[in-house]
Order: C-alpha cells, then sequence, then structure tokens
C-alpha cells in the first residue's frame, strides 16, 4: 500500500535526525565515536534502583540497566522493553507472520494518538470518522487541526457497521476521509465493546472507501468478561490489527489501566511507513519515552514473563469487574427509573441517560455539583460539541458507601427535576 496519500504535508517533510540516525553505527565493532551529544554518566547522582512491589517482591534496575535508563536513548524505546513489547504484540495480535509491520513506544497511547493525529491531517484539510460520543482527549488533539468530523452512532456493541456506511455515503463534503477513530473495548465514554463480527464489518468498509483504521484501545487489558480458562479469547481479544489483510490498522496500546498512568508508557503498533512517521516526529520532539520508565517496566516485565502479566491483568479485571458490579448494584438501589444505561464489558465507565434531562450540561454544573457530586456531561464527549441528556460515571476508583451516596443524591436531583 501506499500510505503518502495519506500523509500530511507537515509530515512529509519530516527528515531523519543528522545525529539519531547515527545511533545504529555506534554498535558497529570498533567504532570510536565522537559524533553523539552524550552526557557523561559520572555526571549523574543516581546509581541503581529497586522498587518494592505489593507482593513482596523487588525489581531492580542494577548498574548496567541503570546507565542505559539514564542516557539517552533511541527513540523507537530502549532495547530490552521495545523487544517485549514486540513479541507480546506477536503473541496477543496474531501478528507472527505479518510483513513490515513495527512499534514505537511512546509517553503513553496519548503521545502516540497526537502524533498519529498530525501524521495524517492537514489542518482544515481533511475529514475524520469518529464514534458519537468519543474520548475528549482525542477530540482535543483533534480540534486544533480542523478536521470535519463526520460522526459515527453507536450503540451497547459499538460501531453500527452499517450506519457508518451510511454516513460515508451520505457524506457530500470534498474532503479526503482520511481515518477513522475507534475505541474498540470499554470505549471512553459510553463503555462499548465492539463484537468481532462488527470489526470484520468495519474492516470491510474500510477497504472499500479506502481510509485507515486508528485503533485506541487503552481498555484493552480491562476487559470485564469471565473467562473459564484465564487464556480463552472473546469478542475484545481478538483486535482489528490481528484481522488487518490489507495494512490498514495502526494500533494504539497503553500500560496506563493495568501498571500505571504515572509511569507514561504507551506503544502503537501499524505498518512500517506509518510507525516510521511517528519516529521521526519523535526524533524530533520528545526524542524518546523517559528512559527510567522503560528501564522499570522493562524490568517488571522480563521478570513476570507473559505469564506473570497475565496473571497480573486477570486480577485487575477482577478488582474492575467488582467496582462495576458494586456502582451498577448502586445504580439500580436508587436510579431505577430515571435512567437508562447498559452493563459494560470493560473499562471503568457507566454511561448514563438521564431520563427528562435535555441539557446534562447546565444539571451537572448547576445542580450535581452543588449536591456534591461530579460526573461528565455527555456533551464533553460529543465531537461537535451538542448537548444531551448523557453521563459518564466512572467506577473505578469510589468504594460501595460513596457510590451509593452518589447515586443517591443524582437521584434526589432527578426526582425533583421530573416534580418541575
Ligand atoms: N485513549 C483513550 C480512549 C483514553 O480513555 C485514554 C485515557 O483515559 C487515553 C487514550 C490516554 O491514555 P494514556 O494514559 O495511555 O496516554
Amino acid at each position: 500500500m501506499n500510505y503518502t496519500k495519506f500523509f500530511s504535508k507537515m509530515s512529509l517533510l519530516r527528515q531523519p535526525s543528522p545525529i539519531r540516525s547515527l545511533a545504529p553505527l555506534l554498535k558497529l565493532p570498533g567504532m570510536i565515536s565522537l559524533a553523539g551529544g552524550l552526557p557523561n554518566p559520572l555526571s549523574f547522582p543516581f546509581e541503581s534502583c529497586t522498587f518494592n512491589l505489593k507482593d513482596g517482591s523487588q525489581i531492580s534496575l542494577d548498574k548496567a540497566a541503570m546507565s542505559i535508563a539514564l542516557q539517552y536513548s533511541p527513540s523507537e524505546g530502549i532495547a530490552d522493553l521495545y523487544e517485549v513489547l514486540k513479541s507480546h504484540q506477536i503473541e496477543k495480535h496474531s501478528l507472527v507472520d505479518r510483513q513490515d509491520w513495527n512499534i514505537i513506544i511512546t509517553s503513553g497511547s496519548q503521545d502516540a494518538l497526537t502524533k498519529a493525529f498530525e501524521m495524517l491531517l492537514d489542518p482544515g484539510e481533511d475529514a475524520v470518522l469518529v464514534e458519537n460520543p468519543t474520548y475528549t482527549g482525542a477530540l482535543a488533539a483533534l480540534h486544533p487541526l480542523q478536521p470535519e468530523m463526520i460522526e459515527v452512532p453507536i450503540d451497547a456493541n459499538g460501531i453500527i457497521p452499517e450506519e457508518l456506511e451510511r454516513v460515508i455515503t451520505e457524506y457530500k463534503g470534498a474532503k479526503k476521509i482520511k481515518f477513522l477513530y475507534t475505541i474498540p473495548t470499554g470505549q471512553n465514554p459510553s463503555g462499548a465493546s465492539l463484537t468481532v463480527d462488527r470489526k470484520k464489518k468495519i474492516l470491510e468498509i474500510a477497504e472499500k472507501f479506502d481510509f485507515l483504521v486508528l485503533e485506541d484501545d487503552p481498555y484493552f487489558y480491562l476487559n470485564l468478561v469471565e473467562k473459564e480458562n484465564i487464556n480463552d479469547k472473546t469478542d475484545s481479544d481478538v483486535t482489528m490489527l490481528s484481522m488487518d489483510g490489507s495494512g490498514r490498522v495502526l494500533r494504539f496500546d497503553s500500560l496506563s489501566k493495568v501498571l500505571s498512568s504515572g509511569i507514561r508508557i504507551g506503544w502503537c503498533t501499524g505498518p512500517s511507513p506509518l510507525i516510521q512517521r511517528i519516529h521521526l516526529h519523535q526524533q524530533a520532539n520528545s526524542l524518546h519515552t523517559s528512559g527510567l520508565s522503560q528501564g522499570v517496566t522493562a524490568a517488571l516485565l522480563n521478570e513476570w514473563g507473559q505469564d506473570g502479566l497475565t496473571q497480573h491483568v486477570a486480577k485487575v479485571q477482577e478488582l474492575y469487574r467488582k467496582q462495576r458490579d458494586m456502582f451498577v448494584k448502586s445504580v439500580e438501589k436508587h436510579l431505577k427509573g430515571y435512567v437508562e444505561y447498559s452493563v459494560p464489558t470493560a473499562g471503568m465507565f457507566l454511561w448514563m441517560k438521564l431520563i427528562g434531562v435535555e441539557d446534562s450540561k447546565s444539571f451537572i454544573e448547576e445542580k450535581a455539583r452543588e449536591k456534591k457530586v461530579l460526573m461528565v456531561p455527555g456533551q464533553a464527549f460529543q465531537p461537535n460539541d451538542k448537548p444531551g441528556p448523557y453521563v459518564r460515571a466512572s467506577f473505578s476508583v469510589e468504594g460501595q458507601e460513596n457510590m451509593d451516596l452518589a447515586c443517591e443524591r443524582l437521584a434526589e436531583l432527578l426526582k425533583e427535576n421530573r416534580k418541575n
């Protein structure tokens, strides 16, 4: 596939950093390099570090690992982490026979997303397909690039393929539709998860109308469907990346929801020509993701191995399943008849329609805040900023008591609203 038609003018102007391009030469036997601008490590006060894990074990970065973590490193990621994540992707997304693909490690998936958007969009000149509703952080990165946002309707199973095809054929604008931005698992904010059948159909539509698919999947590891066997595959485990037969899918992964959000580790996977452009951007931007964050993540993942990670993820899923069930219990207890919602099978959000409320933004901002209950009004997730009756509630951190209290307060407000 020739990707040039998808690239923005800015991305096409990106050139390799002359200094960063020398990095592979440093590895040649006998090479004496006076080329780099590497600070002298003798000036670094750190020697080694040890992290105490909650299970009582320890992860250490010895002198050698520290010297890599503390120094400038390759823009795609430090070798240890890059290799672990690449193998992980091969296993998780059936890439063993795939040619010409790559990954790049970024500071969370948000970092890769903004770079991908800049790679593909010329300000004001392109169109994109976005779920309605969708993640505010993606909208914040898209808005300055001024694409025409074609809204794609979703239900509890995510994008409705027939509706996707309809909005594309009804689009009469002259702008090229560059990509579909989709959050396939535990969608933020709706909690929706795509079925495998829908993913297949979406990819067929992408081929038919020749656009790329940006698969932003930070809730992939928060799949709450109970499995008999830890390695069983559910619909959310079968990704669009794994089904991509024509090199259209650029996938965004994140460790934010399973290891730490502050550690800022994400990675982007897709056809090499696309990853290469993001790489050029990274060379000119942050240079690379924090070496310390990468170092400790590599040490942990190497210590755990794939099985250890799977077991950790299973525990996280168990935690979130409990959180979700507690919240649904509170909602059922206090809000029955006042809200409509679907129970999410992944992620950390419940998307509720407040019955009888036309504009949830003023309702939340004027009334709910005063009653000391916060939720995000649905308007924040509207690609074209339209008001509506929805709110997003997160069930990730509060305990049953506060969940109950919050739902009780919301119920009182909705009762008052119904009276007026
Ligand atoms: N994409 C979606 C859909 C999200 O919900 C989030 C965070 O909430 C991100 C991306 C950013 O994640 P990260 O912490 O990996 O940058």
